[in-house]
């Protein structure tokens, strides 16, 4: 089941929440919605489930147009961070009730339920009330109680928002393998970036209530489609210049630029990656700019520093793995000379 989301917009009162959202999610696979809070995701997830309908645009489920389709008739299973399992039931009575309110016979209900609590790996808690489980093991319980009537759709709106960072982990891992096992066409909502890049097949990143980009993890990872994305994706460093005859400028640091050859300057910004940055302990011939380290945090696989330019006024983060850190004896204090393996730069629009 493939769901379309063609054009769709959404003003809540002169607000824009959504203003040409297109997106495609093939069947069987799971698609996050990345973006900051506020860019619109939880309202696409809502128009996407039928809780809310859209002012322009369709949805598609499969080649059916489900725009204007209640929510009942779209079976779809829900997911949301603040988990509602009802207090007084078991963990069992919580899974089989979507079943008995769709009047399923005792035996498969009995059948169903084992199923699932086999596949969330909570069969020896079918007795236990939500009050008797972990919060990570609530959640698992609300997914199984999404699944249980096998939808067509599965949705989850921040599922792990709530819980802490090594739940988290764990259970992203968990989701995935289970994704893996079932493919129930899945959206993912979240507003944290590893989350999504380490659960989905592809992900789509929301800001202002449009799509700045689509694609899998690893295409926006290594060609960011623009300076939000840039931006967005974190562990960045960011130099305001401009472009002319070729060249990027950031004061007396230069580098090419052929996209613009021409001879009116137009500002532009470079990005360079904490990892995309190395530290030399002498200049060698490449373009370098000579700072002063401030800071090393030696504890994780690389090492991160802190090197102050004092030319540009700016402080680098960069990551140096553990063997250049040894190699270079790096120490706060030092001068070292920064360069760029790899260097974006993003050209503004023209403002007239
Ligand atoms: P996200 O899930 O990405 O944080 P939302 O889709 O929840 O974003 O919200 C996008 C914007 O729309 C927010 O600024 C929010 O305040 C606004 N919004 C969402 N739902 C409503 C509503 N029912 N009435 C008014 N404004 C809303
Ligand atoms: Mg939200």
């Amino acid at each position: 089941m493939s769901i379309t989301v063609k054009q769709v917009s959404k003003s809540f009162g002169s607000f824009r929440a959504l203003e040409h959202v297109s997106l495609e999610v093939a069947g069987g696979s799971l698609v996050a919605l990345l973006g900051p809070s506020g860019s619109g995701k939880t309202t696409l997830l809502r128009i996407i489930a039928g809780l809310e309908v859209p002012d322009a645009g369709t949805v598609l489920y499969q080649d059916e147009d489900v725009t204007e389709a209640a929510v009942k008739d779209r079976n779809v299973g829900f997911v949301f961070q603040h988990y509602a399992l009802f207090r007084h039931m078991t963990v069992f009575e919580n899974v089989a009730f979507g079943l008995r309110v769709r009047r399923w016979p005792r035996k498969r209900v009995k059948e169903r339920v084992g199923e699932l609590l086999r596949l969330i790996q909570l069969d020896g808690l079918a007795g236990s009330y939500p009050s008797q489980l972990s919060g990570g093991q609530r959640q698992r319980v609300a997914l199984a109680r999404a699944l249980a009537p096998e939808p067509k759709v599965l949705l989850l709106d921040e599922p792990f928002g709530a819980l802490d960072a090594k739940v988290r982990q764990d259970l992203r891992q968990w989701l995935r393998r289970l994704h893996d096992e079932i493919h129930v066409t899945s959206v993912f909502v979240t507003h944290d970036q590893e989350e999504a890049f380490e659960v989905a097949d592809r992900v789509v990143i929301m800001n202002h209530g449009h799509v700045e980009q689509t694609g899998t993890p690893r295409e926006i990872f290594e060609r960011p489609a623009n300076p939000f994305v840039m931006d967005f994706l974190g562990n960045v460093n960011v130099f305001h210049g401009h472009v002319v005859r070729g060249r990027m400028k950031v004061g007396s640091f230069e580098v090419d630029y052929p996209a613009h050859p021409h001879d009116e300057p137009r500002p532009a910004t470079a990005f360079v990656r904490s990892h995309e940055l190395e530290l030399l302990a002498k200049r060698n011939g490449r373009p370098s700019l000579e700072g002063k380290v401030v800071h090393v945090s030696p504890a994780g696989p690389v090492v991160r520093a802190r090197v102050f330019a004092a030319d540009f006024g700016v402080v680098l983060n960069v990551d140096v793995t553990r063997d250049r850190y040894a190699e270079l004896g790096l120490e706060v204090g030092d001068t070292v000379y920064v360069a760029a393996r790899d260097v974006r730069v993003y050209v503004q629009d023209y403002i007239i």
